[in-house]
């Protein structure tokens, strides 16, 4: 790309690490630093006071080499090409990790969803998905939630989709309701996924995840499903923030109660029986395990030094800054990147897709099962890696995902 913006150029700075450890050859190396395609879409909407807005989208297929392209939708008045193409190469990645059949994309309209109705959001969203009608599709890019969108969005994709095709087509988008394709098991995938790879990693390290400690930051999908596993693997929650405030009991928390008190108070802040906590004091603390699942840029190289955990699991999407993590991984701090951390959610995409073009669901219990084998085994791939190269763990998934994606560009060869 002859120009890019500081978020794709995180991307890149990890990408390079990698594929110089590997000694990437040229081409192949040309080819997976440049997005597939980018395209920029103008939705107008008539708001509920009769005035019409145009909203830019974004829809950036960055690789498809693979398979059809995957990733979600954000709605969000920050979105930019940058920050979308970095976000679909990241997909990339994390599906070639997970080892599913996907490319990775990624999608997004600048607006503040919260300043919107339903109706201009569904108006938004209809419009959205026309603009991009013919580069989506079951076979070709299938989108997904992200942050500010959710299964009620989906439900729109997938009907404006089948409205224009002219049949209902629910493997077009994942993330669905239950009623309509959706798969059991997906709300809780991705924290399954993030208590999996902590599991492995503590097994690794010669933790007893019985007597280990968890700190979290975020409660919502992936921190709480995450905190819950977790808790039900044996481990004591001791501390859990959120956007509010937050609460510790060095004693353990009852996460399950706590689940409920954050779906009532939509905090978890005066949770009672627990002293309140903030991030600053997050940080710190003498666990064994710390779990951001909140937003991205958290651990950076102000609170890096004081993290006193021996892993450190990436719930959310890029949580901590490259300068940070370059130091915990010197201190000997065991972080387990967000590629492999969080592609839980992505991989029982993947069997919703599976089980929407099949036509035939699962029981949530072999949803279960299947994500379980699949964690394990992009958890034992990226480890392995690491061992053979003697780099950290981001750095290998990365090389275990620049060699499958590198590998069968080679087979495809050229097209030109
Ligand atoms: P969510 O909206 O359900 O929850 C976010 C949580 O973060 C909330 O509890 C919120 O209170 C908390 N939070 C917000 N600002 C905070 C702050 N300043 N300090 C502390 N906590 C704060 O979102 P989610 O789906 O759980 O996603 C969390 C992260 O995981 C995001 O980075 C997302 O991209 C990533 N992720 C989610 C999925 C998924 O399937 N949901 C999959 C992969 C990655």
């Amino acid at each position: 790309m002859a120009e890019h913006g500081a978020i794709f150029g995180a991307m890149l700075e990890e990408f390079n690490v990698a594929a110089r450890i590997i000694n990437l050859e040229p081409a192949v190396w040309n080819i997976l630093t440049h997005p597939k395609r980018q395209v920029m879409v103008s939705c107008p909407v008539q708001m509920d006071n009769g005035e019409i807005e145009v909203f830019t989208g974004y829809r950036v297929q960055y690789n498809i080499t693979l398979g059809p392209a995957k990733g979600g939708i954000r709605y969000h008045p920050d979105v930019s090409l940058d920050e979308v193409t970095a976000l679909a190469a990241w997909m990339t990645w994390k599906c070639a990790v997970a080892h599913i059949p996907f490319g990775g994309a990624k999608g997004g309209i600048v607006c503040d969803p919260s300043k919107m109705s339903r109706r201009e959001l569904e108006a938004l969203t209809r419009r959205y998905v026309a603009e991009i009608i013919d580069l989506i599709g079951p076979e070709k890019d299938v989108p997904a939630p992200d942050v500010n969108t959710n299964d009620q969005v989906m439900a729109w994709v997938m009907d404006t989709y089948s409205m224009h095709v002219g049949h209902t087509a629910t493997a077009v988008v994942t993330g669905k309701p239950i009623e309509m394709g959706g798969s059991l098991g997906r709300r809780e995938a991705t924290g399954r996924g993030v208590m999996i790879v902590t599991r492995e990693a503590a097994k690794h390290l010669g933790i007893d995840i019985q007597k280990a400690t968890v700190a979290v930051q975020g409660f919502g999908n992936v921190g709480s499903v995450s905190a819950d596993l977790l808790a039900r693997a044996g481990a004591k929650v001791v501390a859990v923030t959120d956007w509010k405030g937050g609460v510790y009991n060095p004693k353990g928390l009852d996460v399950a109660k706590l689940i409920d008190y954050a779906r009532d108070h939509k905090t978890v802040d005066g949770f009672p029986g627990a002293d309140p906590m903030d991030n600053d004091q997050l940080w710190p603390l003498d666990v064994d395990i710390l779990i951001p699942a909140a937003l991205e840029n958290q651990i950076t190289m102000e609170n890096a030094p004081q993290v006193k955990a021996k892993i450190v699991t990436e719930g959310a999407n890029g949580p901590t800054t490259p300068d940070a993590h370059h130091h915990l991984h010197t201190r000997g701090v065991f972080v387990i990147p967000d590629i492999l951390a969080n592609s839980g959610g992505v991989t029982t995409s993947y069997f919703e897709w599976v089980q929407d073009r099949y036509g035939y669901f699962w029981e949530e219990e072999e949803v279960n099962t299947r994500l379980e084998k699949k964690m394990c085994v992009a958890w034992d791939a990226v480890l392995k890696t690491s061992l053979k190269y003697k780099v950290d763990l981001r750095t290998a998934s990365y090389i275990v995902a620049i060699q499958r994606v590198g590998t069968v560009t080679k087979m495809r060869g050229m097209y030109a």
